[in-house]
Parts: structure tokens; C-alpha cells; sequence
């Protein structure tokens, strides 16, 4: 496969990449509002003559590339901003208070624009189709959930799937991933104790719940230390403990939120089932009562495909170096590329994008985020690449 050719086509369009990608970092959008984004996404498919679907999941786009037919594979970029007011050392901040591409979901639209730049060129060569997912709404709404229910899966059955993560802990120049799973089932726990408020003198006559979440806040943390086999474990964060706002009133109420998180779905399900039997019966032993739930979407853990992960391997290995492809350890982080990968084989792959001269060396939802842009031609290359191998493989395997 030409895929040094097409990494040099790829640096050859870098400055259209990085431009792209300065234009979405500019004006950062929340998830199910990339109203911009989504227009920028089709204006460039326009120029490019690549014929799409829109809008998917309320801003989502989804461009078809090659024959329309079988075999089809899909390459998916997520292109929503986070809430964080942006510190970050560059020339081309954020114009949105309070908002910033703290993520590096603007470099993945740039780089899945450029892949589509290089195909697009190729297209009479592709023996099947290659599907563009532009997806809203990574940042814990669902929104690879909502593209899977509108059917980009579909027509015609996608069989492999492809993700790019840009990897503030890999130098640039370097790619990695894993078999199996790489990222954790995550979801959010909201917990809301009832007592009996009254006068913090007086606690006899009250039923204070704020003892009662602390207790609970506590007892959580032994289920991941005692129930679970540590090899296989999982995280109970709680993060947010709200109640009264007086020195010397015990409030009637007292509301925990936090995350949860499981390595296997099936340990996700327990983790959910004991966090809300332990809520409920600290806070019965208390004399309070719990009401526990789970809002916003699950994320499944992601899953990479063993055969998936190997043609990553063999593609990335002659473009950065073997020594250049790491071979990473899961982390608890959640994302919703999961979607797709319970659906079809798939692989997520970490882009590297570190750069200590350049001072991007912060990590992923810190203000001062920043990413090497030097990456981006990979990115686009490892997109073009494993779509080209992807096809030639299945059409080849189906002939
Ligand atoms: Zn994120
Ligand atoms: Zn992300």
C-alpha cells in the first residue's frame, strides 16, 4: 500500500489541515450546539464534491466516499468544544468566552477533513465506500450514540470502524492503543438524602443529612477497595457535596454527584446496582432516605478489535516506526466512540501530539491544552491509510 505517498500528500496539504483547524479552535462550540462547526464541516465537503447526510443527531454530518456499496468501512471525528475559559499559548484563541477546544475535537474534524481531502482524490481506486462521521456531542452526550440510532452504521454495513484521539502523554510522531479494552464504561451518579432540617443547636430534634451523605461518601469508596477484584477494578469519584448555606441550620437535604466507572460493562452494571444499594441503606440506617439516579448517557467501555488494532499496527508501523507505536495500558477515561465499537470492529487509536519546546505538554480538559499541529498530517494519513487497507482487505476477502 502507497501509505508513505499518501503521508506525503498529506503533509502537502498541511497548512489546509491547520487552517481548518485554527478556524474551529477559533469559535468552540457545546455538544449538540456545533452549529458552526457542522456548517464549516459542510462548506468543506461542498468544495471537495463529497455528497453527505445532514444533520444526524442534531448537528452531525455524515459523508459517503468510494462506490456507495459493500465492503464499507467508517472513520469518525467528534466536534464538540468543552466549557473551560482557554489559557492556552497560541495565536488563535478562542473568540467564545468560557468555551475552548480543550479536547482537541477541532484537530480530529481537521484531520477526518483532510483524510477526506486525500480519498476523495483516490476514489476511483476505492473498491467500496468509506464513511465520514461527523458526530456531535463526545462530551458525555451521546452523541456517537444518537449517530449509531440514526443508522451511519447501516447503509451499507459498515464492518470496521476507525478513531483518532490526540495524546498529550505521546511525543508527536508516535501513535498508540491496545487490543481489547482501552478506555472505561463511564457514567454520572447523582444522590439526593432527605432528613428533617431545623436548628443546628437543637440536632435532637432534626434529622440531619448531612452526616448521613458524609457517611455515604465514605462507605462508597469500599466497594471498589473490597468488592472488587483489583485487577479489574474501577472508580467511585465523588465530586460534588452540596447542602445548607448557614453556620447554624441543619438543611433538610444534602445532594452528592460524582462518576462512576467500570473496565467491563458487566462490572459497570454491579458498580451501578451496589452504589445505589449502599446509598440507600446508609441513609435508611440513618433515618434518612436516599434517592439515588443515574442522568445523561452511559458509555460503554471501548473495546478495540484484536484484528482491528493489528492492520493499525502494520499501517502506523512503517509511517512513524515500530518503535514509534506504543502499546498502551487501558485508563478509566469514558468515550463515546465506544458506540461505535460495540456495534462494529473497530480500533481508537491515540495520536501523539506532545511537544515540550512548544510547551504543549497540558492534558486534555486543562485550559492551557495545547497540541503540536505537526500531528495533524498524520492523523489525516492514518484515516486515508487505514481506510484504503481496510477496503482492500474486506473486497479482497469477499471476491
Ligand atoms: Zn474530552
Ligand atoms: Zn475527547
Amino acid at each position: 500500500m502507497p501509505s508513505q505517498e499518501i503521508y506525503d500528500q498529506a503533509r502537502d496539504i498541511q497548512a489546509w489541515i491547520v487552517g481548518l483547524r485554527r478556524q474551529l479552535h477559533r469559535f468552540p462550540e457545546l455538544m449538540y450546539e456545533e452549529i458552526k462547526t457542522s456548517q464549516l464541516v459542510r462548506e468543506t465537503l461542498d468544495e471537495l464534491k463529497i455528497p453527505y447526510r445532514a444533520p444526524i443527531a442534531k448537528t452531525g454530518v455524515l459523508a459517503t466516499i468510494g462506490t456507495g456499496k459493500k465492503p464499507c468501512i467508517a472513520l469518525r471525528a467528534d466536534m464538540d468544544a468543552l466549557p473551560i475559559h482557554e489559557e492556552a499559548d497560541v495565536d488563535f484563541p478562542s473568540e467564545v468566552d468560557g468555551k475552548m477546544h480543550a479536547c482537541g475535537h477541532d484537530c480530529h474534524t481537521a484531520m477526518l477533513l483532510g483524510a477526506a481531502k486525500i480519498l476523495k482524490m483516490r476514489e476511483g481506486q476505492l473498491p467500496g465506500t468509506v464513511q465520514l462521521l461527523f458526530q456531535p456531542a463526545e462530551e458525555g452526550g451521546g452523541g456517537g450514540k444518537q449517530m449509531c440510532d440514526a443508522g451511519v452504521l447501516e447503509e451499507p454495513p459498515v464492518e470496521k470502524a476507525f478513531g483518532l484521539h490526540v495524546w498529550p502523554l505521546l511525543p508527536t510522531g508516535s501513535v498508540g492503543s491496545c487490543v481489547g479494552t482501552m478506555l472505561a464504561a463511564a457514567g454520572q451518579v447523582q444522590i439526593v438524602v432527605r432528613g428533617k432540617g431545623g436548628h443546628a443547636a437543637m440536632p435532637h430534634y432534626c434529622i440531619d443529612p448531612v452526616t448521613t451523605a458524609a457517611k455515604i461518601v465514605v462507605e462508597l469508596q469500599t466497594i471498589i477497595s473490597r468488592e472488587f477484584d483489583p485487577l479489574n477494578s474501577g472508580v467511585v469519584s465523588v465530586t460534588c457535596f452540596q447542602a445548607g448555606d448557614a453556620y447554624n441550620v441543619i438543611p433538610p437535604t444534602a445532594q452528592l454527584r460524582g462518576t462512576i466507572r467500570a473496565l467491563t460493562a458487566e462490572r459497570f452494571a454491579t458498580l451501578k446496582a451496589r452504589v445505589q444499594a449502599v446509598a440507600e441503606l446508609v441513609a435508611k440506617a440513618n433515618q434518612c432516605e436516599a434517592e439515588v439516579e443515574f442522568p445523561g448517557i452511559d458509555y460503554p467501555p471501548t473495546v478495540n478489535h484484536p484484528e482491528v488494532w493489528q492492520s493499525v499496527r502494520s499501517i502506523a508501523g512503517p509511517l512513524v516506526g515500530e518503535d514509534q507505536v506504543h502499546v498502551m495500558s487501558p485508563i478509566m477515561g469514558g468515550e463515546d466512540f465506544a458506540f461505535y465499537a460495540e456495534r462494529v470492529p473497530s480500533c481508537f487509536v491515540g495520536l501523539g501530539v506532545r511537544n515540550e519546546e512548544q510547551g504543549a505538554t497540558f492534558g486534555v480538559h486543562h485550559p492551557k491544552f495545547k497540541v503540536d499541529e505537526e500531528a495533524l498530517p498524520l492523523g489525516s494519513a492514518l484515516h486515508a491509510c487505514f481506510a484504503i487497507e481496510s477496503l482492500a482487505e474486506l473486497s479482497a476477502g469477499t471476491s
